[in-house]
């Protein structure tokens, strides 16, 4: 089974895989975590070209087609090779990330950010999507908290352009509802967790 963790910034994505990782480990199930842009030694030099904060003029197409690299190796390295193995893999972000980001909020267009990732993906689809959402203002105070991360240029783009990668999450729900599952990312962590595990054994089942 394919799991990914979706949200914008400070949605607590992380943290919510480690304890994932925890849990589902506790109950005997082999599972990989891993995370986008990156997972690989290719992937996470794309993420560091992508991110750097030097590259303030990168094009929006180039960085979507960026994104879609990495996505394109970090999946036949990396996840097609554990789901094969009858590893549960789940991994922070995906395919969502790039509609709501570069298609939606960057205005590139969700159905053009589509083709080149059809591409890139195939038919490798997760199962189930964990939308950790979040207001964008509360998410990006709890980064301000927190000055190890690492910086760059989407922090430096402010509150509205977070609230449109809201949006484009909101409509991409809305398309599927099947796969996609939405949690109040502003709860407690022990809450965010016990949802987040009830819909991963719900997806397990199926
Ligand atoms: O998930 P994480 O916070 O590590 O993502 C790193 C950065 O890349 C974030 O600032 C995120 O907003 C950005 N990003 C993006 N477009 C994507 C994926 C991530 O702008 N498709
Ligand atoms: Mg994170």
């Amino acid at each position: 089974r394919f799991i990914t963790i979706e949200g914008g910034e400070g949605a607590g994505k992380t943290t919510l895989i480690q304890e994932l990782e925890r849990r589902i480990m506790a109950a005997g199930i082999a599972v990989v975590t891993t995370r986008e842009p990156g997972g690989i030694a290719i992937a996470e030099q794309i993420r560091g070209v992508i991110l750097d904060s030097r590259h303030t003029s990168m094009d929006g197409r180039t960085e979507a087609l960026l994104y879609a690299a990495a996505r394109r190796q970090h999946l036949v390295e990396k996840v097609i090779p554990a789901l094969k193995q009858g590893f549960v893999v789940i991994c922070d972000r995906f395919i969502d990330s790039s509609l709501a980001y570069q298609g939606y909020a960057r205005g590139l267009g969700m159905e053009a950010v589509w083709e080149i990732n059809r591409f890139a993906i195939g038919d490798t689809m997760p199962d189930l999507t964990i939308w950790m959402d979040i207001e964008p203002e509360e998410g990006l105070k709890r980064i301000h908290k927190d000055d190890c991360r690492e910086l760059n240029r989407l922090d430096l783009e402010g509150l509205k352009f977070h609230e449109k990668v809201r949006s484009g999450y909101e409509q991409i729900y809305r398309q599927y509802p099947n796969r996609i599952v939405r949690i109040d990312a502003s709860a407690e962590p022990d809450a965010v967790a016990r949802q987040a595990i009830a819909a991963v054994e719900h997806g397990l089942k199926g």
